[in-house]
């Protein structure tokens, strides 16, 4: 028994999780779940949305359902923290004071970082983004249908040149898109070009290699070190920094360089029909502005200063994070956040208790790669890169596009997904 004061910020798949396992293991532990939202979204599912195979409604569900009895749910958003005095604060100016503090408040969408950009942009003027929200997946898939519905013309997918959730999102998008494209029989009528900011599509080597293939072989034109700066709606035309010294074109497609006017030495600017943006990405602001961001190192600035093994923070040892919100070379999945909720639990139980830190993450994020519709890849890896490491499903070699795969997409993962919630996965 304890009567410790828990505050977790945010209330999505990561606080969600953890407001339901603390509250299982503590008992008279006063625990306060900031979340602003009425609505939880479920995120894996926007892909399906936006490709048109899911409806929208399929993706939401109420928060009252998941917050746990004896939870003091606090429906507004947290506006600072002050590590040091142990205070959050909130948007009516109340502050909450903890002793023990969860930072689950997932990521920052930075739009604003692409000139002329905007979220509310998003299935008007041939733009989609599937990250945007739900309306936005919603209306990604309205862009879509509304480009295919010309018969032709240009389609430029791109990726941030910041870690991302879900980081095989951009890539589904493309492969959804091309199988649309291909069943409207005249597939030859459509461009498609993807704008990589670096070398890699992906940062696992086998699904990098696979996806660059498959690119190649679907006439996809991949044009590497370009980075999405500015978008003019109005002209449909984008303009991307080129941010390397030599740009791989690797297409048995003729490259219609022409289209590319140069303006300067480092910029290009694009013709699209449609455009798929993928926002640059960080920590909330007023997580960046506090003193739990990390200050060195390649997050810094960015993102949650946290031990990637023990999910402590580097430098306040009765604060933990989880989820998106964390600088980790890799994760930012909910299959991710699945694995580091048992690890949080366990080791913020120690750290109350002043024990050693028993659990350890070992990285462990999976997405299944959607490589058409009706087609997925399984894939699975941790921070050691091993793609013999522990795989949930031994009899499907993850280099296999299969059905089974888009069958666990579309049909399984949801439930899983709110076990993890639930607190029971
Ligand atoms: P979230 O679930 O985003 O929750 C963050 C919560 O914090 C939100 O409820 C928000 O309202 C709240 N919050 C934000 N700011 C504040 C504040 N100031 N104060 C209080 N609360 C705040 N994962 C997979 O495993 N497989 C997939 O196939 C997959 N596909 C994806 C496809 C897309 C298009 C997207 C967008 C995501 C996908 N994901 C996938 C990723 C997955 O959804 C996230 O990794 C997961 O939701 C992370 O959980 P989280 O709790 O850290 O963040």
């Amino acid at each position: 028994s304890t009567n410790a004061r828990i505050v977790i910020l945010g209330g999505g798949a990561a606080g969600m999780a953890m407001a339901n396992r603390l509250s299982r293991r503590l008992d008279g532990a006063r625990i306060s779940l900031v979340e602003p939202r009425e609505i939880h979204h479920y995120q894996p599912g926007w892909t399906l949305v936006a490709s048109g195979v899911w409806n929208p409604d399929k993706t939401m569900r109420p928060n009252a359902n998941f917050v746990p009895a004896g939870v003091d749910w606090v429906r507004q958003p947290a506006v600072g923290i002050d590590a040091e005095q142990r205070r959050v604060s909130l948007a009516d100016a109340s502050v909450l004071e903890y002793d023990y503090l969860v930072v689950a408040t997932g990521l920052q969408l930075n739009y604003h970082l692409i000139d002329g950009m905007s979220p509310d942009l998003v299935g008007s003027h041939g733009i989609g983004s599937v990250y945007a929200s739900i309306e936005g997946a919603t209306r990604t898939r309205d862009a879509i249908d509304a480009w295919i519905a010309t018969g032709g013309g240009k389609g430029l997918f791109t990726a941030a040149p910041t870690p991302v959730k879900c980081a095989g999102a951009p890539l589904k998008m493309t492969f959804t898109t091309l199988s649309r494209l291909e069943d409207t029989g005249h597939r030859d009528d459509f461009q498609v070009d993807f704008m990589a900011p670096g070398d890699a599509l992906f940062s696992q080597p086998w699904v990098n290699d696979f996806v660059k293939q498959r690119f190649d072989d679907q006439g996809v034109n991949r044009r590497h070190h370009y980075r999405l700066t500015a978008i003019d709606p109005g002209a449909r035309q984008a303009e991307f920094a080129f941010v390397g010294p030599d740009s791989e074109f690797t297409s048995h497609h003729e490259l219609r360089e022409a289209e590319f006017s140069q303006e300067g030495e480092r910029t290009v600017i694009a013709d699209y029909d449609f455009i798929h943006v993928v926002p640059p990405m960080s920590a909330p602001d007023f997580v960046r502005e506090s003193d739990l961001i990390a200050r060195e190192g390649p997050f810094r600035g960015e993102w949650l200063d946290v031990d990637i093994h023990t999910m402590q923070h580097n430098r306040y040892p009765e604060v933990f994070g989880i989820g998106d919100v964390i600088g980790a070379p890799i994760n930012k999945t909910a299959a991710s956040v699945k694995a580091q909720a048992p690890v949080v639990e366990a080791n913020l139980l120690a750290q109350m208790q002043e024990q050693p830190l028993p659990a350890r993450h070992n990285g462990y994020t999976s997405c299944p790669m959607i490589t058409g519709i009706g087609k997925a890849l399984l894939v699975e890896f941790g921070y050691d890169n091993n793609l013999d490491f522990l795989p949930s499903f031994p009899f499907i070699d993850p280099r296999d596009e299969s059905w089974v795969a888009w069958v666990m997409k579309d049909r399984m993962l949801q439930p899983a997904y709110y076990a993890v919630l639930e607190g029971q996965a």
